[in-house]
């Protein structure tokens, strides 16, 4: 049986794909070597923003702000799906003592965001858990945060209701199949799968499938590891990040710390150090931690790109393999426009934003 479009990697950018594709009535079928959605798509933090949003190119916010307007819509499309509730949380953010605050003002009045300024006893009032030495924090609203686990149970759930979508797991893509005129399909451990047109969205492992075809792909993996503790409901009512660190606070008092940036290969072990280092900054920012007890602590695999920009659209060396992966630090928040996007161009829609800093074209190299 031959496909319209193979999607290699069922984390969120390969489960949107596969979903606005089929949703458009193309045939599909998704591939993933393990279970869906266990990679780096369950291990981030979900935080609907960059963490230092105005400190990226243009490219990068284009996409967040799409993914920041569309979040609540799709948690709640997915809801009247699926009846599972992705939790998009609109606690907003608070960026403690800032070194570059002028910076953030100058792109937030660029953006039309709002901003509020609080310092002192009325920081305190607000945030009641924080360390009392901060001096003031500016403050964003609107910013939300989506719990990964139960989004990618909503999306697992939603293609699989989609009539013209199959979904294979633990079948892993050993490499493309390759025709006169470009790709014909994958070869999986199972055998053959033909399609002419294959979307790669392999996450930190996409440059290892496209180095089987002599080409280099600059994405390499970085290891992130978070902790989760489990609070009361109101402990941490807003997200707050100081020094690189954040604290993300869930709905039901869950407050996750994170993370780390390591670059170790594919090594996804948790390690001692790291929960040090974690607790430190946890406990740095919100001194009651101390007395708290971690609950988790997991890493995951961030798909780095160079600038953290994704790479989307079709390889001019190689036509019918597409890309939609190297999302690095903010693949949640630009999955949902990263995905419209792809979708526009693969069925000659209108994009959404312009695609060119994000093209595949003279951004691989042969090896
Ligand atoms: C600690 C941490 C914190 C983060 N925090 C945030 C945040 O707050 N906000 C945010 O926006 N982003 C965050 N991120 C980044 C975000 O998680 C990633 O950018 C995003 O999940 C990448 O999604 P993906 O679908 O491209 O890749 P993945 O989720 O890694 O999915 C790739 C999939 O491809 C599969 N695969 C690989 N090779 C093959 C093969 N040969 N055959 C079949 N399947 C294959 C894998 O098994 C995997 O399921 C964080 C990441 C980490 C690690």
């Amino acid at each position: 049986m031959s496909w319209d479009v193979l999607v290699v990697g069922g984390g969120v950018n390969g489960l949107l794909t596969a979903l606005g594709l089929a949703r458009a009535g193309r045939r599909v079928c998704l591939l993933e070597r393990q279970a869906l959605g266990r990679e780096s798509s369950w291990a981030g933090g979900g935080i609907v923003s960059p963490l230092y949003p105005w400190r990226y190119p243009p490219a990068i916010s284009a996409l967040a702000s799409w993914g920041q307007h569309y979040y609540p819509r799709l948690a709640e499309q997915l809801l009247r799906l699926t009846a599972v509730d992705a939790e998009v949380f609109v606690s907003g953010l608070y960026w403690l003592d800032l070194p570059d605050e002028a910076e953030l003002k100058g792109w937030a009045c660029e953006q039309g965001v709002e901003l509020e300024l609080f310092a002192g006893g009325e920081l305190r009032n607000r945030l009641p858990a924080l360390a009392h030495d901060y001096l003031q924090a500016l403050y964003c609203p609107a910013l939300a945060n989506v719990r990964n686990p139960r989004l990618l149970k909503a999306l697992k759930l939603a293609v699989l209701k989609q009539p013209s979508l199959v979904v294979q797991e633990n079948t892993s893509v050993n490499r493309f199949l390759l025709g006169c005129s470009g790709i014909r399909g994958v070869e999986t451990q199972a055998g053959p799968l033909l399609a002419d047109k294959v979307v790669l969205t392999a996450g930190a492992w996409s440059g290892e499938l496209l180095a089987k075809l002599g080409l280099y792909l600059p994405v390499e993996p970085v290891k992130g590891q978070m902790i989760l503790y489990k609070c009361e409901p109101d402990y941490l009512p807003a997200m707050v990040l100081a020094e690189g660190r954040y604290a993300i606070p869930r709905r039901d008092g869950h407050v996750l710390v994170g993370s780390t940036l390591e670059h170790v290969g594919f090594d996804k072990t948790p390690t001692g150090d790291a929960l040090a280092s974690l607790k430190a900054s946890a406990e740095r920012m919100l001194p009651g931690l101390a007395q708290r007890e971690v609950v988790g602590h997991w890493a995951g695999l961030r798909p780095g790109s160079p600038d953290g920009i994704p790479f989307i659209g079709e390889v001019p060396e190689l036509p019918g393999l597409w890309l939609n992966c190297g999302h690095y630090r903010n693949g949640l928040v630009l999955a949902p426009a990263s995905c419209e996007l792809l979708k526009n161009l693969m069925l000659g829609e209108t994009p959404i934003v312009d695609s060119a800093p994000y093209s595949p074209a003279g951004r691989l190299r042969a090896l």
